[in-house]
């Protein structure tokens, strides 16, 4: 049997470096090739048994290079970073666009077999996620279109970028919309963080400090839930294989307030902060949820690792390098 070539677009990131993983460990794949625009040095994991390259996809010549003998494209690149990032770099994020649409045209013309987007949560309509109470989002409340401004435009825009290759070209695309990805080895301090690695930062460094208090962004009500990126990887592979051709949720359904990810932090560190709300932070929407009917319908799987023991292991994992780059710092 063949081997399949695989390229992993932002493999340099924090979805992108697990994936990358899992597929040089799979004896189905002969050959990894991970493309970020980072340099090496700031990757988050750099796997020697895959071809690893710096190139900017959002030029169309970097992706045909990329594309080039591939048979499956996963498209994990994306100027993104949690809500602090994304409602002050609106235009930014849109740009991202230009990295899906060239890969898509790179590999039509390379004739990839397979080809991945990775989506989010951020498509769905805002009026659906007005309130702490959230009925979870089903796929089809992204329309009528209100996405997240910026971010989720550019999301639902190259979604249907990859519906009109498929239905005009023939190109077989899988689209997953991911719910809020958290675990070890992703971005946890620099202003591109999301809640779970800020939450675990701030807990780390209060701690360090004895300075025993935490600011929360918004009033801590907000609700989400969050997929720990095992799960993720998982998740990932079998829509991959699956033949789901509509956008699909791949996201856990075990909702959360941001108060209640705080208390919990704040067991595994043995402390209780005192809470300073900022209500002008950035805050996203009230609620969020996955509904994950259609993936189980699917592939009668869907996330399933608790909270509790996703956040374990990203807060252990935080709390070690905290303290080397401390070390270093000294
Ligand atoms: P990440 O920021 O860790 O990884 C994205 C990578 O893309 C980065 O390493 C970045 O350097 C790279 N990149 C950006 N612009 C590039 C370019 N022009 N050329 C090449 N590489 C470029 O983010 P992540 O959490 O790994 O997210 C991966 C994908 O999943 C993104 O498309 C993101 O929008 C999507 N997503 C993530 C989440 C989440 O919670 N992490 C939720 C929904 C969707």
């Amino acid at each position: 049997m063949l081997k399949r070539k695989v390229l992993v677009a932002g493999g340099g990131g924090f979805i992108g470096g697990h994936l990358a993983r899992a597929l040089l460990q799979d004896p189905r794949v002969g050959r990894v090739v991970c493309v970020d625009i980072k340099p090496l040095d700031d990757w988050y994991q750099v796997h020697e048994g895959a071809d690893n390259r710096v190139a900017d996809l959002k030029d169309l010549a970097a992706c045909r290079d990329a594309c080039r003998g591939a048979d499956d494209v996963y498209n994990l690149a994306a100027d993104m970073g949690g809500m602090g990032f994304i409602e002050n770099n609106k235009a930014l994020c849109m740009l991202s666009v230009l990295i899906n649409t060239h890969l898509l045209m790179a590999a039509r013309e390379a004739k990839v077999s397979r080809y991945f987007f990775a989506s989010s949560a951020c498509v769905y309509n805002a009026d659906k996620q007005r309130s702490y109470e959230v009925t979870p989002l089903k796929e089809e409340d992204a329309y009528p279109a209100m996405p997240e401004d910026g971010y989720g435009w550019e999301k639902l825009f190259s979604e249907r970028m990859c519906r009109h290759f498929s239905e005009d070209f023939g190109m077989t695309t899988r689209v997953a919309r991911f719910h809020n990805v958290y675990g070890p080895h992703g971005t946890w301090r620099g202003g591109r963080e999301k809640a779970p690695a800020a939450i675990c930062r701030k807990v780390i460094e209060a701690v360090a400090s004895g300075r025993h208090h935490i600011d929360i962004w918004g009033n801590g009500e907000q609700t989400r839930s969050f997929m720990y990126i095992d799960d993720c990887i998982e998740g990932i592979r079998r829509i991959m294989d699956s033949s789901i051709t509509e956008p699909i949720n791949l996201g856990s359904s075990e909702l959360v307030s941001i108060n209640q990810l705080v208390d919990m932090v704040e067991s595994f560190a043995g402390v209780t902060l005192e809470r300073h709300y900022q209500l002008d932070a950035p805050k996203g929407v009230m609620g969020r949820n996955s509904d994950n009917t259609k993936i189980r319908g699917y592939l009668g799987w869907e996330p399933s690792i608790s909270l509790v023991d996703g956040m374990r292991q990203t807060y252990d994992w935080i709390e070690s390098e905290f303290h080397s780059h401390v070390a270093i710092q000294q």
